[in-house]
């Protein structure tokens, strides 16, 4: 089952977009990254699916970090990560990055 991935979305209050700015991501020399300041979760467009949906949960994680002021070493943000990958990939599901790539970059 392909779920979309929504390029907007609300985590409680707070309204975050998701996109691909390859320029900002390639400037920070990462594949993804939260800005807080701006409620955009970047994350490129050039990784294997797979490795696409644990950088997106990745990125969620640090959105719950910073609103529920937990504290989670990187490190164990990538083993969450990773586990909600493989939760979604045992259950079939595979996420459709169609809205998001549509969307337009910066
Ligand atoms: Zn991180």
């Amino acid at each position: 089952m392909r779920v979309i991935v929504p390029s907007k979305f609300k985590f409680m209050s707070h309204p975050y977009r998701i996109k691909t700015d390859e320029m900002a991501l390639m400037s920070a020399g990462t594949t993804a990254l939260v800005k807080h300041l701006y409620q955009e979760v970047l994350v490129t467009k050039h990784l294997p699916n797979s490795e696409r949906t644990q950088a997106l949960f990745h990125e969620l994680n640090h959105i719950i970090e910073r609103h529920l002021q937990v504290k989670i070493d990187d490190v164990d943000t990538d083993r969450i990560a990773e586990g909600w990958a493989l939760f979604f990939e045992i259950l079939g599901i595979e996420l459709d990055w169609s809205d998001v790539d549509r969307s337009r970059e910066g």
